[in-house]
């Protein structure tokens, strides 16, 4: 994969890591410069993706259930008020490390950390953009 997957090395035991998590399809670990205390990576260990665009449905299937099991965890242990889950995936929306891997963010009351802005549709472009995705699937 590629020269810059870090996380593979992480799977293969070449990097160390706090890991949270790992069954025979996942791996959870805490993120190296975390958003917020608990902040957890979870990867498929198959290394044959770089992210959304290539990862099998059944490794998605596998990181998204257990993205969903360390939510509950990050809320019990870290006392978070909420969680954000996310995914960059290729360079412009932000990826880095290209191995596919899903963030799940501890959140608090006023932690600050704030939201992405939103913006309107101008008139019948929700319409038409809703058409190209419908007919995109
Ligand atoms: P991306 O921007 O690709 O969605 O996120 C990559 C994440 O991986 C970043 O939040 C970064 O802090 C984390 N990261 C990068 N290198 C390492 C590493 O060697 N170990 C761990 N645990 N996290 C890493």
């Amino acid at each position: 994969m590629a020269d810059n997957c870090v996380f593979c090395k992480i799977i293969r035991g070449e990097l160390p890591s706090f890991k949270v998590y790992e069954d025979d399809k996942t791996l959870a670990f805490l993120d190296i410069h975390p958003i917020s205390a608990g902040h957890t990576l979870v990867i498929p260990k198959a290394e044959t993706a770089r992210n959304i665009f290539d990862v099998t449905p059944e490794d998605w299937m596998a990181t998204t259930e257990t993205a969903r099991k360390v939510a509950h965890a990050l809320e019990k242990a870290m006392h978070a008020d909420g969680v954000n889950i996310m995914m960059n995936n290729r360079e412009h929306a932000g990826q880095v490390v290209d191995h596919p891997h899903i963030h799940v963010i501890p959140r608090y009351k006023g932690d600050g950390l704030g939201q992405w802005q939103h913006k309107a549709y101008k008139e019948g472009e929700a319409n038409s953009i809703k058409e190209k995705i419908r007919s995109a699937l």
